[in-house]
């Protein structure tokens, strides 16, 4: 059993802090999305007021359909996971994913056999005789993740559960929740301040910014869509680049002319967004003069990162970052003269006032 939850205008103030301003969400059932924003958005406190640990001051959460808002925590079909591992040191791995059974009256070989089922789920078979302390972080939170699953909610809420890891297992940790809840097909709502987690695992990515929702959609729409300069600028990198609106829908930025997505301010200076993907690199050529459409710079830093390389360009006295093939390395050292282009597709514009990257 899977649940559709809909945040309603939901808005909690905590003293002056507004954490939640008007939010406005609806997750529909089986669906994983990742909440994403900067610190102190109010992802926390959207996930607690799910769960049943927060009441929102105005607005409501409705669980198919349904106004839970006044319905106590331990009456809720949720299951969490927080950020630290929160296990209950003095009692096994078992008994650890055994505990709601237990309040909840199962019989002891019945749960026994349920926690170990779930153990297994989430790949710690054998392991259920062990400890808190006796387990690595990655396996604390399997444990954790079996623990939340263990009164079959309908609904999983999954607080920054891999912040604390170290990066491999992280990942590897990311994936198997994914699986796992792909199998289970439970509605998740995992909150994250990393781009990059959030955009790998989740169906649909709910950005939020000061306590409100920015912009809701699939990873790839989020990405390549942003539906404003806050949004692009918070997931993936971009370039704010000084471009002159050209008339038509098309702006014109380092000698080129690019249509412009979505509406853009009363220009004509303005700033433009451009992922360091969207930018070609080829070496220059010295002997002739560069070709319309064409700017020309250099390579100031060269960061190797494997299957990509990111350049820091100077380009008529802009920094420009661009992401190339990781073979192009050798060819592309710091100092070296190279042309320029921007891939055709529509980019985002922002009025001049728009922050500029850090060098
Ligand atoms: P982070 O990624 O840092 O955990 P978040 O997006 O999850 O941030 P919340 O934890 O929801 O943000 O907090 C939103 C705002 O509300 C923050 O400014 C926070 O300091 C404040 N806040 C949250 N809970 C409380 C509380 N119990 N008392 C006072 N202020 C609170």
């Amino acid at each position: 059993m899977t649940s559709k939850v809909e945040f309603r205008g939901l808005r909690r103030v905590f003293g002056k802090t507004v954490a939640l301003d008007g939010l406005d969400l609806t997750i529909e059932p089986g669906q994983f999305v990742a909440l994403l924003g900067p610190s102190g958005c109010g992802k926390t406190t959207a996930l607690r007021c799910v769960a049943g640990f927060e009441r929102p001051d105005s607005g409501a959460v409705l669980v198919d359909g349904k106004d839970i808002t006044d319905v106590p925590a331990n009456k809720r079909d949720a299951g969490m996971v927080f950020q630290s591992y929160s296990l209950f040191p003095n009692l096994n791995a078992r008994d650890n994913v055994a505990f709601g059974l237990r309040v909840r009256g199962v019989p002891t070989a019945t749960r026994r056999a349920k926690a170990d089922e779930l153990l297994e789920l989430v790949g710690l078979p054998g392991h259920a005789d062990r400890y808190p302390h006796q387990l690595s972080g990655g396996q604390q939170q399997r444990v954790a993740l079996a623990r939340a699953l263990a009164l079959e909610p309908r609904v999983l809420l999954l607080d920054e559960p891999l912040s604390a890891l170290d990066a491999k297992v992280r990942v590897a940790l990311r994936e198997e929740i994914r699986r796992l809840q792909l199998g289970l097909g439970i509605t998740t709502i995992f909150v994250t301040h990393d781009q990059e987690e959030a955009l790998s695992i989740a169906d649909r990515v709910a950005v939020l910014r000061d306590g409100r929702l920015e912009q809701a959609g699939p990873p790839a729409e989020v990405y390549d869509r942003p539906a404003t300069p806050f949004v692009a600028e918070f997931v993936g990198t971009m370039n704010h680049l000084p471009g002159r609106l050209a008339g038509d829908g098309k702006v014109t930025v380092l000698g080129q002319t690019l249509p412009v997505d979505g509406t853009a301010p009363t220009g004509p200076d303005v700033t433009v967004l451009i992922r360091p993907e969207a930018i070609q690199v080829t070496l220059a050529d010295t002997t002739h003069p560069p070709a319309v459409g064409t700017g020309l710079g250099e390579v100031v830093t060269a960061s190797f990162r494997g299957a990509s390389v990111r350049l820091r360009l100077l380009m008529d006295g802009h920094e420009v970052l661009a992401d190339v093939p990781g073979h192009e390395a050798a060819r592309l050292a710091p100092g070296t003269r190279v042309a320029i282009r921007l891939v055709e597709r529509p980019v985002l514009v922002a009025a001049r006032a728009a922050p500029v990257p850090d060098a």
